[in-house]
């Protein structure tokens, strides 16, 4: 398939190519673009053969429901059901990355919902995501842009790398703003399906209460709420192993194994000495934003193994910690024989 790339100029798409973008949307196209989260792979909502091409592209397992992308609110109302009592929290925190999970209503198809009685809504503060969803007068289906299980793309060289030729239409506006998806959160029970770019503390003060947070390490033995949660996801193809120690100890450990590589924060990585290191940042938004670019990198390193240490889990550290417990399988290690054991089941 020819996709079609357009490109940003200084942060923004011409007004003839946001038309042809949105008019492809509207003819049952797939147009990859940005969010301030991560880039989206997108369709019509309402269009269920349209929608369908996404699972298509992505290799994702029908039984895993998409976020719907509206504008304003009146867009999600034509999607899902609100409450008097949340529409004004609404109004405060959206645009931005938190989408919600309510009752859906019968204009959405069953493939966009994985046959659920709810619906995802999210409105997204990308000017270039908003004005896609505008100029089309549709909300936009569209979960991260990435294979399944791959880490999500965080800028415009992953969404190419990933689907040129797959989509009919790429808007490449390089990196984004947070580089973690949105928080899901549960309006009916009030309750965190997936941490993301919109923090619990923040969640507290924008609603006046604190949320409750699923808690996925329970998952496999209790029902699974949020269908993303049975499935491995942001997985590197290189076996990567979470760190929970500390960063002193593991360079004792590490100096022995040539061919493994590190991952971690600028002031970690300058503790580890002896092999190949790839460097988050230090600062926690910085750390976020770069964590999928070097999950991505990682493949292209071609080591054998990766460590990657673990974070603190207040702020954006939640997400961020659920992304790399996730892309770790839940493989962590704390001392030299635990890491012995877990490269000895991944030799190949
Ligand atoms: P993605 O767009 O790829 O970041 O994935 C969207 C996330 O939202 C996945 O974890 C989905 O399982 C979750 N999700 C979408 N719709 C629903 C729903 N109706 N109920 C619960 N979780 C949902
Ligand atoms: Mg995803």
């Amino acid at each position: 398939m020819h996709t079609v790339i357009i490109k940003t100029k200084h942060g923004k798409i011409n007004s003839k190519n946001m038309k042809s973008a949105a008019s492809a949307i509207r003819s049952g196209k797939v147009v990859v673009f940005p969010t301030e989260t991560v880039y989206g792979i997108g369709a019509n909502a309402f269009d269920e053969e349209a929608c369908k091409k996404i699972f298509e592209a992505k290799g994702r397992p029908s039984d895993n429901p998409l976020i719907v992308h509206v504008s304003d609110l009146n867009m999600a109302k034509t999607v899902c059901f609100i409450s008097k009592k949340y529409e004004k929290y609404l109004l405060k925190v959206w645009p931005g990355p938190l989408t919600i999970i309510s009752k859906a209503k019968n204009t959405v198809g069953k493939i966009v919902t994985a046959n659920l009685d709810t619906v995802a809504v999210r409105m997204p503060s990308s000017s270039i995501a908003l004005e896609l969803i505008r100029t089309s007068g549709v909300p936009i289906a569209a979960p991260s842009a990435n294979i399944s299980k791959m880490p999500s793309s965080t800028s415009g060289k992953h969404a190419l790398a990933y689907f040129n030729g797959k989509v009919d239409m790429i808007l490449d506006a390089g990196r984004t703003k947070y580089g973690i998806e949105s928080t899901v959160l549960d309006l009916r029970t009030f309750t965190v399906l997936r941490p993301g770019a919109f923090s619990v503390e923040d969640l507290t003060r924008a609603f006046g209460k604190k949320p409750r947070v699923h808690s996925e390490n329970v998952v496999s033995i209790k029902k699974v709420r949020s269908p993303g949660m049975k499935y491995r996801h942001y997985s590197p193809n290189t076996p990567l192993f979470l760190y929970k120690g500390n960063i002193r100890d593991l360079n004792k450990m590490l100096k022995k194994h040539k061919k493994i590589v590190f991952i971690g924060s600028d002031n970690a990585c300058s503790m580890i000495k002896g092999v190949q290191k790839i460097r988050l940042g230090n600062y926690q938004e910085e750390i976020a934003h770069n964590l999928f670019d070097a999950l991505i990198k990682l493949d292209s390193v071609k080591a054998k193994f990766a460590v990657i240490q673990s974070f603190g889990i207040e702020g954006f550290g939640l997400a961020v910690m659920n992304r790399i417990e996730k892309a770790s399988n839940h493989l962590s290690f704390k001392n030299e024989k635990q890491l012995h054991k877990l490269m000895n089941v991944y030799k190949k």
